[in-house]
């Protein structure tokens, strides 16, 4: 429950948004230039990329193994924009409005050019007819001849004529009226199209690969006539089926409409749409993919803060403890970098031994992040109270002095220190205060040594810091 809340309100922040629509304008670049490049190159790359995968996985190749982990959601990403062209269709059936059908006599137009491209192909006379569409083709097409005539069948029938000069290249319709002719094509790059097809197939591709336009080809070698149109070819079976395919075309651009009132391009706009959805399910998978629920132990420091003024803490502490957590893994992985400190409050004990257990309250974690155990699960303390008193530096003093000379006498100065110390039952073991050891083999004749304090943890200076110390040891013979 408390993730699903979560994931509504990371989905309405302007960042989600941001995010979303930068994936969608990806995808909607990334769609345009596929279409353009084909589709095989990119499936016999999936399945290059898919075969090193398994691969790699025989044989336990780790960076490998690691690159595909981390690429995966990339890998699903490419694969929705490669099966793309299938989602829009799904798309444009459910968006699309049964069109307005034209009456018999609106279409004669239309089986009067499928009548002669049917002529064309029995005399096997190659020729292109483009109908575009939407999107303008002025800057893909080149060359050509201005013509703004009535087609007719004996018109069309001259111009592909191959001893006509004007034979070459497309002829461009335009609503009702034959506009262009000899017309250059942009070649198609991809390999939609085997290689068995030549330049005019290719030509007529490339057009339909980057426009909404319908083109329609006669081969002069098969007297064939194919249809064009969305990236795609298809063969023509009739005058009737090459009529449709007209019809269809133009209902889609409006032809037949009555109010011609402009309109964003429905195929441009349905592949927005794609895009944006795709980009909301990829970025929602996403972000419930990094919620995903992991367990981890991690050690960490412990922070005591100083007990109340007359009290210490005696005893060994422990300085490091073992959280074993669970919780949404880029959270965990946050801590890992970052780990959180376990406080022990000491200032609020009372004097003498108690266990504390380690809860969540002892440290600051992130919301979804759970404290599950850990180890050890209790710290024992001891606090004790203490006193202030006045203890006497003892030298520490080891070994034998060299022959036979002997000490007159040690002076040692400061000879006594104000020190804070457990009160305890023991007193007089406890409360020693050592200098540093002062070897005697090596004096020989009075000396004045410089040293430090040694105690007990529990015993500490009331000046905060232990004052040096000057050892005098006097010899006699
Ligand atoms: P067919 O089946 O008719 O032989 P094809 O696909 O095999 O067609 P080619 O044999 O190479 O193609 O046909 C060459 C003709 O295609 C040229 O004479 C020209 O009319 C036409 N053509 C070639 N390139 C273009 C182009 N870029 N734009 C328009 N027409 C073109
Ligand atoms: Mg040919």
């Amino acid at each position: 429950m408390g993730h699903s809340v979560a994931l509504a309100y990371e989905f309405f922040s302007w960042r989600a948004v941001l995010d979303i629509l930068l994936i969608s304008a990806g995808l909607f670049f990334l769609y345009r230039t596929l279409l353009r490049l084909g589709t095989w190159k990119i499936m016999a790359g999936i399945l290059l990329a898919l075969v090193m995968f398994i691969l790699a996985n025989a044989l336990n190749l780790r960076g490998i193994e690691w690159i595909y982990q981390n690429l995966s959601h990339v890998a699903v990403l490419g694969l929705i924009v490669i099966f793309q062209p299938e989602l829009r269709k799904v798309l444009e059936k459910a968006v699309s409005v049964p069109p307005h059908r034209p009456r018999d006599h609106d279409t004669q137009l239309q089986s009067m050019i499928a009548e002669s491209l049917i002529k064309l192909a029995q005399e096997r006379c190659g020729a292109i007819l483009v109908f575009p569409g939407k999107e303008p083709i002025t800057d893909k097409i080149s060359g050509g001849y201005q013509l703004n005539a009535m087609p007719s069948v004996p018109l069309i029938l001259s111009i592909f004529d191959p001893n006509s000069p004007g034979h070459d290249g497309a002829v461009i319709i335009e609503g009702s009226k034959l506009t262009q002719f000899g017309v250059r094509l942009p070649m198609s790059q991809s390999t939609r199209l085997s290689e068995e097809f030549g330049t005019r197939h290719h030509a007529a591709m490339g057009l339909v690969e980057q426009t909404d336009s319908l083109a329609l080809v006669v081969s002069e070698e098969r007297g064939r006539v194919s249809i064009f149109t969305n990236a795609e070819m298809r063969p023509a079976r009739d005058t009737e089926d090459i009529t449709k395919a007209i019809v269809e075309h133009q209902q889609e651009m409006g032809f037949f409409r009555r109010d011609n009132a402009p309109k964003i391009r429905k195929r441009t706009l349905v592949q927005i749409a794609a895009s944006f959805i795709i980009a909301v399910v990829f970025w929602s998978t996403l972000i419930v993919s990094q919620r995903e629920v992991v367990e981890r132990v991690l050690p960490v420091n412990i922070d005591y803060t100083s007990p109340a003024e007359d009290l210490v803490l005696v005893g060994d502490k422990a300085t490091e403890i073992k959280l074993h957590l669970t919780g949404p893994k880029s959270d965990i992985d946050n801590l890992a970098i970052n780990p959180p400190s376990v406080k022990i409050d000491l200032s609020r004990m009372a004097k003498g031994s108690q266990t504390i257990i380690i809860t969540s309250e002892n440290m600051r974690l992130p919301k979804g992040v759970t404290l599950l155990d850990t180890a050890p699960q209790q710290l024992k303390l001891t606090l004790a109270a203490v006193v202030e008193k006045t203890v006497a530096i003892t030298p520490q003093i080891i070994g034998k002095l060299p022959g036979n000379l002997k000490i007159k006498k040690i002076t040692v100065t400061p000879e006594t220190v104000l020190v804070t110390t457990p009160v305890s039952r023991d007193e007089r073991a406890s409360d020693e205060v050592l200098t540093t050891p002062i070897y005697l083999e090596s004096i020989s004749t009075d000396s004045k040594l410089f040293c430090k304090v040694i105690a007990r943890p529990s015993i500490q200076p009331v000046a905060k810091r232990w004052p040096d110390v000057e050892v005098f040891i006097e010899l006699k013979q």
